[in-house]
C-alpha cells in the first residue's frame, strides 16, 4: 500500500533541535500537506511528548477529523545538528551528544559543550591484561563514559558538642600508695570553620554502575589532579564519536549531586575538626549547628576511556574492565558457573536496557536480540545489583 511521507525540522516547546517524520497509509490527495501542517503543530509540543503510541493516536484523530481516511499513521523524531544538519539518533534521556558527522559537540538544544577526553591509548595493553589474567582475549570493546567534574572550595562553620575521654591519675591505696590511670567521659562545647578545595567526578549516565562503578569515578577524579584531558577537537570527535556514549545527567543535576556530596564531607571533615578540639580522645561529636558554603569554581564534561573486555580461561568466557591509556584494570570477574553468570549478564542486560543503552549497544556489539528479550523479563532493581555484582574485584597478577 503506499504512503503519504512529510519531514519536517523544528525545535520543540522544550527547546530541542528535532527533525520529525511521519508516514500514512493509504496515500491520498491533499495527505501530504496536511501531514506537513499536523508535524509543525506536534513540534509544540514537549520532547517526551512526541513519543510512543499517544503521539501516534492524537495524529491520527486529526487526520480523520480533517476527512482524511487514514488507517495508520507513524511518527518519528530524531536530533538534528545544529552545524552540518544531520539526523542523530539519541536515547531519549540524552543531553548533550558529539555528532559523528562534523565533529560538533553540544547540548539536544543546541548550545556548543567544550568535551574533554582522556587518550585510550592501545588495545593491545588490554590483551596482554587478559593474558596477565592466565587467559586468551576474546573480546575488546571501548567505551567513552562521560563524567561531570566539578573544582569546588568548600567551607563550613560548626559548633559541637564532643564527648570525650579524659585519663585522671586516681589514688590507690595497697601496701604502699600508689596512682593508677582511670578514664572519665566529659562533654564540651566547641566550635570552629572548616575549608578544603576539591575534585568531585559525577557519572552523567544514568545506571552508571554497569561502567566500573566507583572505582571508574575514583579514577577520573585521581587522574583529574594531575592530568587534565585536553578539549576534543571536531577532527578527532568524528572518528571516536560512535564510541562515546551520550550524558544522559545534565550539568545542573550533576552540580545538585556534587553539593549534596561535598556537604556529606564537609560534615564529616567539621566533626572530625571538633574531635581534634577536645582535650581527650573524642568519642562521639554531635553537630549543632552546621553552616555551610560550596562554591563552584570549574565545571567540566570528561569522558575515560572505558575498555570492557571478555576473555576464555579453560572452558570458561570471563569480563573485565580497564580504563584509560594504561589499561588500568578496574573490575575483573571472577570464576563463576554458568547459571551465574547467564543470570548477572541477563541483568546488566537490563540495566543496559533501563538507560537506553541497549540500542546502542546492540549496533555496536551486535547482540541477538533474544537476549535483550530475555533480559527485559526481569526487574530493575534487581538488575542493576546483578549488573554491579557481575563483576567481582579480583586481584591482577
Ligand atoms: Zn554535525
Amino acid at each position: 500500500m503506499s504512503e503519504a511521507k512529510a519531514f519536517v525540522a523544528e525545535t520543540t516547546a522544550d527547546g530541542r533541535l528535532v527533525y520529525l517524520s511521519a508516514a500514512a497509509r493509504p496515500a491520498q490527495p491533499g495527505l501530504e500537506q496536511a501531514l506537513t501542517e499536523l508535524l509543525h503543530e506536534l513540534a509544540r509540543r514537549s520532547y517526551s511528548e512526541l513519543h510512543g503510541d499517544r503521539v501516534r493516536f492524537d495524529a491520527l484523530r486529526a487526520l480523520k477529523a480533517m476527512g482524511f481516511a487514514v488507517e495508520d499513521v507513524e511518527i518519528a523524531v530524531s536530533h538534528r545538528c545544529p552545524q552540518c544538519g544531520a539526523s542523530i539518533q539519541l536515547n531519549p534521556e540524552a543531553v548533550v551528544y558529539v555528532c559523528p558527522y562534523c565533529g560538533w559537540a553540544g547540548d539536544v538544544r543546541g548550545g556548543r559543550v567544550a568535551v574533554r577526553v582522556w587518550p585510550a591509548g592501545h588495545r593491545g595493553l588490554v590483551e596482554e591484561l587478559a593474558r596477565k589474567l592466565g587467559g586468551e582475549p576474546v573480546s575488546v570493546e571501548l567505551l567513552y563514559v562521560p563524567f561531570w567534574v566539578f573544582e569546588a572550595s568548600v567551607e563550613a562553620g560548626y559548633s559541637a558538642t564532643v564527648v570525650y575521654r579524659k585519663p585522671r591519675p586516681v589514688r590507690a591505696y595497697g601496701r604502699s600508695p600508689y596512682y593508677e590511670t582511670r578514664y572519665v567521659r566529659e562533654r564540651v562545647r566547641v566550635s570552629g570553620r572548616v575549608r578544603f578545595r576539591t575534585v568531585r567526578a559525577v557519572p552523567a549516565r544514568l545506571h552508571a554502575e554497569v561502567f566500573g562503578g566507583e572505582e571508574l569515578r575514583l579514577w577520573v577524579e585521581r587522574k583529574w589532579s594531575f592530568q587534565q584531558p585536553p578539549i576534543l577537537e571536531a577532527e578527532e570527535a568524528k572518528p571516536i564519536a560512535p564510541s562515546m556514549l551520550a550524558p544522559e545527567l545534565s550539568a545542573e543535576a550533576a552540580a545538585e549531586a556534587a553539593v549534596d556530596e561535598l556537604e556529606d564531607a564537609a560534615a564529616d571533615e567539621a566533626r572530625r575538626d571538633a574531635g581534634r578540639r577536645a582535650p581527650g580522645y573524642a568519642e562521639e561529636v554531635e553537630l549543632e549547628r552546621f553552616s555551610l558554603s560550596v562554591s563552584v569554581e570549574r565545571r567540566e564534561l570528561v569522558f575515560a576511556p572505558y575498555w570492557f573486555f571478555t576473555y576464555r580461561k579453560g572452558l570458561g568466557l570471563y569480563s573485565g574492565a580497564a580504563v584509560g591509556s594504561e589499561a588500568t584494570p578496574l573490575r575483573v570477574e571472577l570464576p563463576l558457573s554458568t547459571a551465574e553468570r547467564a543470570a548477572r549478564l541477563a541483568g546488566s542486560w537490563l540495566a543496559a536496557a533501563a538507560s537506553g543503552l541497549a540500542a546502542e549497544l546492540a549496533l555496536r556489539w551486535q547482540v541477538e536480540p533474544l537476549a535483550l528479550l530475555l533480559a527485559a523479563g526481569l526487574g530493575l532493581l534487581a538488575a542493576a545489583k546483578l549488573a554491579s555484582s557481575a563483576f567481582a574485584p579480583a586481584k591482577v597478577g
